[in-house]
This record gives structure tokens, sequence and C-alpha cells, in this order.
């Protein structure tokens, strides 16, 4: 069979020695985070007296391409088994959130009840919905359980992944796309060139895929080594995906930030070579370069910067733990688990990670470090002199909600400086 994508964008699982994105092999080692666990795979208390597997992690800059990228591929079937945890959690921030992307796409491009909109990595059906209120014909592909979720609300879902036999199916069924979304699954799949040309075959003529996945300037900018986990095969520039999509019949045409995931980027990539592309996309590859994302030193930089935070955070922490003072963790993303396995924290030093109680993590354990995660009422209870915020990157909430529940201890916020912010500051 003739071979309809590049071979280095079929991502085998194990070492990877190539750019992901390029094929260079101009490759620099930023950070090694050492050996790790998958960071969503957390462990029943049966599961504590098993082996656990890790792999390895480091974060790697191609100076070719400017994508961040890790060296090692999971296999998918390990890390999305039918029973993934629910990924992004619908909050009722994310629903408004997705619903503001649905308008503004039916405004961008004209949509009508005579095109068909796609959401791939679709989860509950959410940012379709959104679509459907216009009477826009929609159609979720979701590989996990959710999809059944989604089907009972009224959004159509196929449960699969998206691959190349799968989009002609769907075109076959259900005509051709106007517009293909993915939001947060881009910087996951090993599979790059089946999902890039799967979407071209579902797309019509001068459709446009719409990608938004987290932002390399933001990663490197706000210090945040931890979105730097098993999941996250590739952390995107501008420059990056411009690379990647050079490689196929499509044209980057315009993009966007914005502020989910900790700073994401949104491309609108139209079918077609040679397509008009907006200012937006000079922009912001003007931004990159003056910022130096082609440049190693940046990257050596962002490294220092992040081994410094962790010996001011280990320094305190043990420092505290000597001086017989009490220091808990809050909340459990799956980044937490990067930076606890990284910096060396077990339970001995971090008794516990407080969750919401609503939370599908309660009773469970870290992986690698073991620190059982706990309703957070114990905060309360306990009134710790010190709470770690690992989902640092919304510490100013997290805080005022906890001390408008009645929390008396400082906060520690580990990233991207270590820093104390006492209970009264907030
Ligand atoms: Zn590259």
């Amino acid at each position: 069979m003739k071979q309809i994508y590049p071979e280095h964008h079929l991502i085998k699982t194990g070492h990877i020695s190539y750019c992901q994105v390029c094929n260079s092999r101009k490759l620099h080692t930023i950070l090694d985070l050492g050996h790790q666990p998958l960071c969503d795979s957390l462990l029943t208390k049966k599961m504590l007296s098993e082996p656990e597997k890790t792999y390895p992690l480091r974060m790697i800059w191609c100076e070719e391409c400017t994508c961040v990228q890790i060296d090692y591929a999971v296999s998918g079937d390990e890390v999305y088994h039918p029973d993934y945890p629910y990924r992004s959690g619908i909050t009722k921030e994310l629903a408004v959130y997705q619903e503001s992307i649905a308008s503004s796409l039916v405004k961008k491009y004209n949509l009508t009840a005579k095109d068909l909109i796609v959401d791939i990595g679709s989860n509950d059906g959410t940012l379709l919905k959104g679509f459907q209120k216009e009477n826009i014909g929609t159609l979720g592909v979701e590989p996990t359980n959710i999809s059944k979720i989604a089907n009972a609300n009224g959004v159509k879902t196929i449960q699969a992944f998206f691959d190349i036999k799968n989009a002609k199916e769907i075109r076959e069924k259900y005509g051709p796309a106007s517009l293909i979304i993915s939001t947060n699954t881009f910087a996951h799949m090993q599979g790059l060139g089946e999902f890039i040309m799967g979407a071209y075959y579902l797309l019509k003529d001068d459709g446009v895929f719409v990608n938004e996945t987290h932002y390399l300037l933001d990663v490197i900018k706000g210090g945040q080594f931890d979105t730097i986990y098993h999941e996250h095969l590739r952390t995107y520039s501008l420059r990056s995906l411009i690379a990647l999509f050079n490689q196929y019949d499509f044209t980057v045409t315009d993009v966007a930030r914005g502020d989910r995931y900790g700073g994401n980027i949104r491309v609108y990539v139209t079918k077609g070579k040679g397509k008009p592309v907006s200012l937006e996309v000079k922009k912001l590859l003007a931004i990159e370069e003056e910022f130096g994302l082609g440049k190693l030193e940046t990257y050596r930089k962002f490294a220092m910067r992040v081994k410094k935070a962790r010996l001011e955070f280990m320094d305190f922490l043990i420092k505290t733990k000597k001086a017989n003072k009490h220091i808990v963790g809050n909340s459990c993303p799956g980044r937490c688990s990067t930076l606890l396995n990284y910096y060396g924290v077990d339970s001995e030093l971090v008794p516990y990670l407080a969750e919401q109680p609503a939370s599908l993590k309660l009773n469970m354990y870290l992986p690698g470090k073991h620190i059982p995660i706990v309703n957070n009422q114990i905060l309360i209870d306990e009134q710790p002199d010190f709470v770690i915020l690992l989902a640092w990157h919304y510490a100013k909430p997290i805080m005022e909600q906890l001390k408008a529940r009645g929390l008396k201890s400082d906060f520690v916020i580990p990233l991207p400086d270590f820093t104390i912010i006492k209970n009264s500051e907030v």
C-alpha cells in the first residue's frame, strides 16, 4: 500500500530517537524527570501490594521545528483503556467555554443547517451541544465509554479511535464535514499521520480542522514543567504546528491563544495548499521568535528555574517537617504526579492530598509515591500549618474558596517559583 503520510508520523511504542513532528535528530534533553508511572493511573489500596510500571520521562526540544516532546511513547492501549477516567471532568465553567467555542465558529465560518461538524475526542458531547443549539449537524467520535453518556444525552457519538478507515466510513455514511474539531487530544496520539489524513479524507474541500492544544510558549514562560507527562507526547509551538501541516495538503490559516490548560493555542488549518493566511499567524510567529522559542538558551534557563524551584520547595518541606509543623497537599491533578515524583515527595513528607468530596479520586493513591487522596474536609478539621497547592495554576480561586470555608493555614505555591502566601494575604 502506498504510504500516504510520513513514516515518522506513526510513533511506535518505546524510545523515540527523532523529532515526532519534523523527523530531525537535532534533539536536546532539557529536563530528565526520571522513570515515572502514568500520571492518571491512580492506585487502589490493593494495587499497593503489586508491582508498579514506570517509564522514562524526559523533556526534549527539537532545534529544527521547536517542538517540545518526550522521547518515550507508552502504548495507547495502556493509557486509554475504555474506562479511562472522565478526562476533563466537565465543569460548568468548561461547558460555558465550549459553548462559546461553538458560537464563535458558527460566526467565523457562516455555518448553517447544511454543515456537519465532527468533534474528535468529543467526551460527553458538551461542545457539540453548542452547535446543536444552532441547528447544525453534529457527530462525535470518542474512544472511551463516555461516548455512552453523550449518546444518552442526544449527541450522536461513535465509540472509536479516529483513523483513516474510520474517517472514510463516517464520510460515506454522513457526508463530508465542514469542520473538524479536536480539543486537548492532539498532543496525545501516536498515530499522528492517521489522524491528520483521517481529517483530510473526512473534510470537504476548503473544510477546516480546528485544533486546540496546550501551548509551548505558556509552558516555558510559566515554568510549567509539570505539564510534561506520558499522555502529552508533544507540546507545540505555532512554528512546529506549521512545520507539521506543511508535510500535508493543508494550510495553517489562523491562530488564537487562550488560557485553558494553563495556556493554549488554537490553530485553524484549512484543507488545500496556499490558502490565505491571517495576520495573527505572522504576529504570533514573531512573538515566538522574540521570546526565544528557537534558542536552546531559553530552555536551559527554563530548566534552571525548575531546578531552583525544586530545591527551594524541598528545603522548605524538610525544614518544616523538622520543626514538627504540619504540611499537607491540596488536590491531585494529573500534573502533580510529575511534580511529586520528580521532587521525590512521599507520604512521610506530605501525608495526604485533599480532593473535593465528589472527586472520583478519593481513597486512591498517587502513582509512584503512594500518597493517599482524601476528602478535603480534613483541611478544615485539622487546620494544618501549610497547604501545598498542587493545582497551582488555579491558586487564587482555590485559596479564596478554602479560606471562605474557614481554612486558616498558609499556602505553598510550588511553581513557577517557590512562594509562600500567608492566609492573611488571601
Ligand atoms: Zn522537529
